[in-house]
C-alpha cells in the first residue's frame, strides 16, 4: 500500500470531474471512457465483445457509448456483474470452448469492436506476470480475429515488457492502424499501455503462427524466478508441476537447520530447499522448535504460506537467541517481507479503485459543503437586509453613494487637446496666495462686429468668435479623427492660420495620443473626403453646393420621389412645350428640350422666391403647364380641350391662323335680338366641334390625372421647412451646449443635466394639448385633472370653444359652398 502514489490533485479532480460526468467510478471504466473520445469506435460499433471483462466496467461503458440496439458479450474467468442489454459468459477466453460458446451467442452476426483488459491473476513477479498477459492478450487477438468484421476495432491493454514490439508487429499486420496511447486515467507508474487497432483487414487465411506465442514471443526463462514464491505456494499450484530437477536432488534436498539460522536471507535459504535436518542440540530444545515447525521441516515444498511465515519467525528468534553474534547483519522479519509480498494487478486496481472512490466520496462532500455554506451565508445577508429594511434602516433603490469617476482631479480621459492639456498644467487657483480672489479680465459690455470679416450663421447671425465654433463638419471630422482622418492636420501650413483654425487644429490633434498613420497628407486628405462623403446624412444630398438651402431640400426630396418611382410637377413639360402644331405629333427636339429646361429653372426660380405663394399660383401650375405666362392674377380653370386650344393658340403662327380662319363657318351669324331659347338652342346645335388634334387634348386629360397623385409641391415644401427648422434646432442646441460645455463654474453633473435638458428641448415635438370645457361644478378654485384626460390639458371656456367652433364650421361652409359651385358649374357646362 505504501508503495502505491497518491494521485495528483489535479488528477483527482479531472477524475472527480469524469465521475461527475459520467457517474462512473472505477479507474478502469474512466480509460475505455478517454480511449473512446480519444477514437470515437463505440459509437459506430453495433456488436461488441469485451474479453477479461468483470466486474463489467468496460462493458457497463460500452452499452451506454454505443447504439440503444447494440450487442455487448463480456466473457470472463468469474462471473460478471449482470448489466441490462448485455450478456456475460464465464469461460477462459484461451479455450476452444470459449469460442463455441461466442458462436453460439453470435450466431452469425460479426462483431464491430473487440475489447480486451485481460490481466492473469498471477502476481509471482513482473516479468513473469506481463509475459502471462502479452500471451493473453495474443489469445484474445486469435478469438477476436474469429469474429471481428472487416474494417472492425480490437482495443487492448498491454504491459510493455520485452515482447511489446513483437506483440505490435502481430498487430500491424491484421490492422490497417495501430495506436498505441496510455489514457490519463491509467497510472504514470504502470508498465500497461492501451493499443487500439484500427481497421480490420479480414484476411481469408491467417498464418498460425501468427498468433502462437510460441513464435511471436521469445521464450520466458522461469528459471530463479521461483524464488520468492514460497509465499504463495496456493497461486503456484497453477503453474504447471515440473517436479524437481535432478540437481535439486542431489545437491540441496535438505539444509542443515544451523546453516539455516545463520543464513542472512531466510527466505532465500530455503530456495530449492526440500527439507530441514536439525542438526543443532540447541535448537532442537528450543522452545519455539515445537513439533508444527519439525513437522514443516520434513517437507518444504508442501508448506503453506502460513507454515512458511511460521518458520521464519521460527528462525528469527533461533537466531537472535542463539546466533546473536552471526546474525548481526541484516535479519529479515517475516512481517518486513509483507510489503515485498508481489501484488496483483486485480489487487493493485482494486486498492487504486478503492482509493480513488474515497477521494470521489470526499470531494463531493466537501463540494456540497461549500454549497450548505453559501446558501447560509445568502440567506443570512438576506436575513440581515430584511431587518434593515423593516426597521427603515435601507430604502429600496437608495444603494448610497456612488463613486463618480468624473469628479476626479486629474481625470486625462476628458483631455482631448493641446490647450485642455495646457489647462490642466497651468492651473490657476481661485485664490491667491495671499488669499485674495484672483481677478478675472472683465469682458467688454458691448464689441463691435465687422459683417465683412465674419460669417452668418445658420440663424443669420454673425458668428461670435468667443464662443466656441463646432460645425457639422468639424464635429464629423472629429468622429473620424480617431481613425487618423480627421481635417486637422498641417495640411494648411501654407495659408495664414486664423485664431479659429488654430483653435481646431489644437481641437484635432490629441496632445496625448499620438497617431501611428503612415499615410502621406493627400492620400490622407482623398480618404477623407471619400468618408466624409460616405456618411448616411448625405448619402441622399446631391448638390449642396447650391446655396439656397430650401432649394436644395426641394431638389433632394424631388430627386427621392423620382427615386420611389413618382413623376414630380412640372417635370415633364417638355413633351407639351414641344408640340408641333403643324405636323401633328408629339415630339422633342433639342431645341424643345433647351426651352422646357429652361422653363424649368424659370418655375423652380419662382418656386424659391416666396413660400407663401398663394393657392390660386398653385393652381396654376398644376393646371397651366405650358401656358405658364397666364396672367398671375386672374384665376382660369380650363378644361383639357381648352387647354389644347390654347396652344395651339399660342404656340404656332399657322395654328393660330388655322383656328381663326375656322372661325368663320357656316355656323357664326351675327344675328341680334334674338330670343333666349333660341339663342341656347343655336349654341348647342350650331357649334363647330373645335379644330384640335385628339392626342393634344389627351396628353392634357392624362396631364390633370397625373397631378391628382403627384405629390403637392406645398408638401414638400412644408416637410423640407420642417427639417430646416430641425437642424436649425439641432445646431442651436449644440451651440448652447458648447457654452454649457465651457461654463467653469458648472460642475461636471450640473452641465450633464443642462445638456440633457438642452437636447431634449432641441428634439421636442410640439407637445399635444387637450382642451377640456370649463363646466360649472368642474370649475373649482384648485384645478383638478378632468377624468380621462392624459397628458397635457388646458381648460378652456365655453364660449371659447364655441366661438372657435363656430368659425371652423363657417370656413368648412365657405369651402364647401364653393366646392358646391364649382360642382354645378362644371355640372352646368357639362349640359
Ligand atoms: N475490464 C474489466 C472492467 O472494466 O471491469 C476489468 C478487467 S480485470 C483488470 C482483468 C480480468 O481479466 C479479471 O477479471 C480476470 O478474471 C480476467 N481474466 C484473466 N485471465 C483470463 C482468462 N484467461 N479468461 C478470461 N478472463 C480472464
Amino acid at each position: 500500500m505504501g508503495k502505491k502514489t497518491k494521485v495528483g490533485k489535479t488528477r483527482k479532480d479531472k477524475f472527480y470531474q469524469l465521475a461527475k460526468e459520467t457517474g462512473f467510478r472505477s479507474r478502469a471504466a474512466f480509460k475505455l471512457i478517454q480511449l473512446n473520445r480519444k477514437f470515437g469506435f463505440l459509437q459506430q460499433s453495433q456488436v461488441c465483445i469485451d474479453l477479461c471483462a468483470a466486474p463489467g466496467g468496460w462493458m457497463q461503458v460500452a452499452k451506454q457509448n454505443m447504439p440503444v440496439s447494440s450487442i455487448v458479450i463480456g466473457v470472463d474467468l468469474f462471473p460478471i456483474r449482470p448489466i441490462a442489454g448485455c450478456i456475460g459468459l464465464v469461460e477462459d477466453i484461451t479455450t476452444e470452448k470459449c469460442r463455441q460458446s461466442l458462436t453460439k451467442e453470435l450466431q452469425s452476426w460479426k462483431v464491430d469492436v473487440v475489447l480486451h483488459d485481460g490481466a492473469p491473476n498471477v502476481g509471482r513477479n513482473w516479468l513473469y506476470d506481463a509475459y502471462q498477459q502479452i500471451c493473453l492478450t495474443l489469445n484474445a487477438l486469435k478469438l477476436g480475429t474469429h469474429f471481428l468484421r472487416g474494417g472492425g476495432w480490437f482495443v487492448t491493454k498491454v504491459f510493455r515488457s520485452k515482447d511489446y514490439n513483437a506483440l505490435l508487429w502481430v498487430l500491424k499486420q491484421l490492422f490497417k492502424k495501430v495506436h498505441a496511447t496510455k489514457p490519463s486515467a491509467s497510472r504514470k507508474e504502470s508498465a500497461e499501455i492501451f493499443v487500439v487497432c484500427q481497421g480490420y483487414l479480414a484476411p481469408d487465411r491467417i498464418d498460425p503462427r501468427l498468433l502462437d506465442a510460441k513464435y511471436v514471443f521469445e521464450e520466458l526463462d522461469l528459471e530463479g524466478k521461483q524464488k520468492n514464491s514460497l509465499l504463495h505456494p496456493e497461486k503456484q499450484k497453477r503453474i504447471k508441476a515440473e517436479g524437481y530437477t535432478e540437481q535439486d536432488i542431489a545437491l540441496r534436498n535438505d539444509l542443515a537447520a544451523s546453516e539455516f539460522m545463520q543464513a542472512e536471507n531466510a527466505l532465500a535459504a530455503l530456495q530449492g530447499i526440500g527439507s530441514i535436518r536439525i542438526d543443532d542440540e540447541r535448537i532442537a530444545k528450543h522452545k519455539r522448535t515445537t513439533s508444527e515447525i519439525l513437522e514443516c521441516c520434513k517437507d518444504l515444498k508442501v508448506l503453506g504460506r502460513k507454515d512458511i511465515k511460521g518458520l521464519l519467525l521460527w528462525w528469527k528468534h533461533i537466531k537472535q537467541e542463539l546466533f546473536q553474534s552471526e546474525a548481526e547483519g541484516v535479519i529479515e522479519e517475516p512481517e518486513a517481507e509483507q510489503p515485498a509480498e508481489p501484488l496483483t494487478q486485480d489487487q493493485i486496481e482494486d486498492m487504486e479503485d478503492a482509493e480513488l472512490q474515497q477521494q470521489i466520496e470526499s470531494l463531493a462532500t466537501e463540494e456540497q459543503k461549500e454549497l450548505k455554506r453559501k446558501r447560509k451565508k445568502t440567506l443570512k445577508s438576506k436575513a440581515k437586509l430584511h431587518e434593515k429594511m423593516n426597521l427603515n434602516m435601507v430604502i429600496k433603490g437608495d444603494d448610497g453613494p456612488v463613486e463618480e469617476t468624473e469628479h476626479e482631479i486629474f481625470d486625462l480621459k476628458g483631455i482631448n487637446s493641446v490647450s485642455e492639456l495646457d489647462a490642466m498644467l497651468d492651473v490657476q487657483p481661485d485664490f491667491d496666495v495671499d488669499g485674495d480672489a484672483v481677478e478675472t479680465p472683465k469682458l467688454p459690455k458691448y464689441k463691435k462686429y465687422d459683417k465683412d470679416d465674419k460669417r452668418m450663421d445658420d440663424d443669420a447671425n454673425y458668428e461670435n468668435d468667443d464662443e466656441p465654433e463646432v460645425s457639422a463638419e468639424e464635429d464629423s471630422d472629429s468622429d473620424y479623427e480617431q481613425q487618423g482622418l480627421g481635417l486637422s492636420d498641417n495640411e494648411d501650413e501654407d495659408q495664414p492660420e486664423t485664431k479659429g483654425k488654430q483653435k481646431k487644429k489644437q481641437r484635432g490633434e490629441h496632445p496625448l495620443i499620438k497617431s501611428g498613420d503612415f499615410r502621406d497628407k493627400d492620400t490622407r486628405r482623398q480618404q477623407r473626403v471619400a468618408l466624409w462623403y460616405e456618411k448616411d446624412n448625405l448619402q441622399n444630398i446631391g448638390n449642396e453646393a447650391d446655396d439656397d438651402e430650401e432649394n436644395y431640400d426641394l431638389d433632394n426630396l424631388a430627386k427621392a420621389y423620382k427615386a420611389k418611382g413618382v413623376a414630380v410637377l412640372g417635370e415633364n413639360r417638355p413633351a407639351l412645350a414641344d408640340y408641333d402644331a403643324g405636323g401633328g405629333t408629339l415630339a422633342l427636339g433639342k431645341k424643345a428640350k433647351r426651352r422646357a429646361r429652361h422653363d424649368t429653372q424659370k418655375e423652380d426660380s419662382s418656386s424659391e422666391s416666396s413660400d407663401s405663394d398663394s393657392e390660386q399660383e398653385v393652381d396654376e401650375d398644376q393646371v397651366a403647364g405650358d401656358i405658364a405666362k397666364a396672367p398671375k392674377a386672374k384665376k382660369v380653370r380650363l378644361s383639357e380641350e381648352e387647354l389644347a386650344l390654347g396652344a395651339l393658340l399660342v404656340r404656332g403662327k399657322k395654328t393660330r391662323r388655322e383656328l381663326i380662319d375656322a372661325a368663320w363657318n357656316r355656323y357664326a351669324f351675327n344675328d341680334e335680338n334674338l330670343p333666349v331659347w333660341f339663342e341656347q338652342d343655336e349654341a348647342e346645335h350650331m357649334t363647330k366641334p373645335q379644330p384640335v388634334p385628339k392626342e393634344l387634348t389627351e396628353e392634357y386629360q392624362r396631364k390633370v390625372q397625373e397631378l391628382n397623385v403627384r405629390p403637392i409641391k406645398k408638401v414638400m415644401e412644408a416637410k423640407a421647412r420642417k427639417k430646416r427648422r430641425a437642424t436649425k434646432r439641432l445646431a442651436k442646441a449644440k451651440k448652447m451646449a458648447e457654452k454649457i460645455m465651457e461654463n467653469a463654474d458648472a460642475t461636471s453633473q450640473e452641465k450633464a443635466k443642462q445638456l440633457k435638458k438642452v437636447y431634449k428641448k432641441a428634439q421636442e415635438k410640439k407637445k399635444e394639448i387637450t382642451y377640456v370645457v370649463a363646466k360649472k361644478h368642474t370649475a373649482s378654485r384648485r384645478a383638478r385633472r378632468p377624468a380621462g384626460v392624459k397628458g397635457r390639458y388646458r381648460v378652456v371656456d365655453p364660449r371659447e370653444k364655441k366661438d372657435k367652433r363656430s368659425i371652423v364650421a363657417k370656413k368648412r361652409r365657405e369651402k364647401g359652398s364653393k366646392g358646391a359651385k364649382g360642382g354645378k358649374g362644371k355640372g352646368n357646362k357639362r349640359k
